[in-house]
């Protein structure tokens, strides 16, 4: 019998038994730095001349992986094993394709801070972020199986006299998913297995900065027994392999995360039907987010402080769920701003394999340039606060960087920075903060620091954005307590750990006998 589903509890390191276990981890992955990683296309190992390096970003000169580069050949014959392989993959029972989950979670879970250590060293993560990444990919696993379990005898239909209806979930085909570097090991994992345990079959195309934690899976998801040409894993340039399958004809459906460009672009190739192809392709996007931590007059300011700076700061920022933008009513406005700043100004910063790093780099040079040059922008629209500078000498480092007294169509109010900068502006009243945290094409999260209760069901109310958090930060979702997935621009509303997540990878199918 399958347990109820809990979600992984995060690891406390102030244990030692805990701390070590992870320097453990950092040893063990420090082992296998530097190693070649192959394509799996069809169960075959493939290896290719031309590779992605990986690189830590807290440390520019080592190398984490060379991984494979597909090209469009490679992706063709990939789209053919993923094709051929879904015709068996389809008819496999639910209750087995869940079980290759909740097998691949205990495996994960038996090398959790291993898998952790990595996500430290390939995209730069804190002890306690990378914890949570993995523990959240475990969730996934663990949640999405048992959701499939709930969906394999479909839904309860009426039927009259002498009739027998039925309506099932039926998969839908070969899936592309393209996946961030920010969550390189929860969203990668959850967007790949939703896909897989509803009966489809893909191709995984990791971001190429954070490829080896996907190989890793990969790895995993063989060890738990996934059959050949389920799972066919594919790294490549998004101009090359990218567009090339999210154009095939073969294509069924394109599950990806990262930046509303990219997204935007994928949604609007995706609608063309191509020489071939006998169904429109479904998107699922999560894109990005300029999201509002509203303060109200009547609160706990010194939450509202360190709910601010906690999540506009914690992995540098780098999250589309990050607060970018505090609204805080005039009365508490330079009581709140000020908490903040001192709060800001005892962050520590380094290289994130130090436990007491609370902050390590951004994810590479392009986003360096790019958050600094937002920090500049930052300087002429708003007062710098505190941090606005940055040291690329060894590693992508950038001080955490608050300014103030913003209008809210100013462009750091407005554009999505992903790192960690935050802009305060203020609301003469509640109303108005909300309406201000609403000018935005965005929508994905939002959190409202408040001891009223009217306040706040006005904000439940009007506040548009898809995962809404009260006196808390905006950060942070679990899986199957708070699903996640945002409005507008956010995405297609489609909500990762919830419980019509699944739904979006099946088609329903009605059958109706006459007795
Ligand atoms: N689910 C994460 C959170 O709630 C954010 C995911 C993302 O940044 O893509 O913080």
């Amino acid at each position: 019998m399958v347990q109820s589903y809990k979600h992984e509890p995060f690891t406390d390191f102030s244990h030692d038994t805990n701390k070590n276990d992870y320097l453990t981890g950092l040893k063990t992955v420090q082992a296998y730095l530097g190693q070649d990683y192959d394509l799996l296309i069809g169960g075959e190992r493939i290896s290719t001349e031309d590779k992605i390096v990986s690189y830590n970003p807290a440390n520019k000169q080592e190398v984490i992986g060379r991984v494979s580069k597909a090209n469009r050949e490679l992706a063709e014959q990939a789209m053919k094993a993923a094709d051929h392989a879904f015709n068996i993959w389809k008819k496999v029972k639910p209750e087995v394709r869940a079980d290759v989950l909740f097998k691949a979670a205990a495996i994960i879970r038996r090398r959790k801070h291993e898998f952790s250590a990595l996500l430290t060293k390939e995209a730069g993560k804190p002890w306690n972020e990378a914890d949570a990444d993995t523990a959240e990919a475990i969730d996934f696993l663990e949640f999405y199986g048992r959701q499939m379990l709930k969906l394999k005898d479909g839904i309860p239909v009426q039927s009259r006299a002498n009739e027998y209806n039925r309506y099932d979930y039926i998969p839908l085909g070969v899936g592309i998913i393209i996946s961030p570097w920010n969550f390189p090991f929860a969203i990668m994992a959850g967007t790949a297995v939703a896909a897989i345990v509803t009966g489809n079959t893909i191709l995984l195309k990791p971001a190429s900065t954070t490829p080896v934690a996907a190989a890793k899976f990969v790895e995993v998801m063989e060890e738990a027994g996934l059959p050949k040409g389920v799972l066919n894993y594919v790294p490549g340039s998004g101009a090359e392999v990218g567009d090339f399958l999210v154009d095939h004809p073969r294509t069924r459906f394109i599950s990806f995360t990262g930046s509303r460009d990219v997204g935007t672009r994928i949604f609007e190739r995706a609608s063309k039907v191509n020489e071939g192809q006998i169904w429109l392709k479904r998107v699922i996007a999560e894109m990005g987010g300029k999201d509002t931590i509203v303060v109200d007059k009547e609160a706990d300011l010194d939450l509202a402080a360190q709910s601010i700076v906690k999540s506009a700061f914690g992995f540098s920022g780098q999250k589309c769920s990050a607060c970018s933008r505090a609204v805080v009513v005039e009365d508490v406005y330079d009581e709140v701003l000020n908490r903040a700043v001192e709060l800001t100004k005892e962050l520590t910063i380094g290289n994130p394999e130090e436990q007491s790093n609370f902050m390590g780099p951004v994810i590479d040079h392009n986003a360096y340039k790019k958050i600094m040059e937002y920090i500049e922008i930052g300087k002429q629209e708003g007062r710098l606060m505190t941090g606005g500078a940055g040291d690329d000498s060894t590693g992508f480092f950038i001080k955490p960087t608050i300014f103030a007294d913003l209008d809210p169509n100013a462009r750091i109010m407005q554009e999505e920075i992903f790192g960690p900068v935050v802009a305060f502006s203020k609301a003469r009243d509640f109303d108005q903060a909300i309406e201000i945290a609403n000018n935005t094409e965005y929508g994905l999260t939002g959190a409202v620091i408040t001891k009223n209760r009217m306040n706040m069901e006005k904000a439940r109310e009007h506040f548009h954005v898809g995962n809404l958090y009260f006196n808390r930060g905006c950060t942070g979702a679990i899986v199957g307590y708070q699903p996640f997935g945002g409005f507008n621009m956010s995405g297609t509303d489609s909500k990762a750990g919830g419980p019509d997540y699944l739904l979006l990878h099946m088609q329903g199918k009605t059958t109706s006998e006459m007795y």
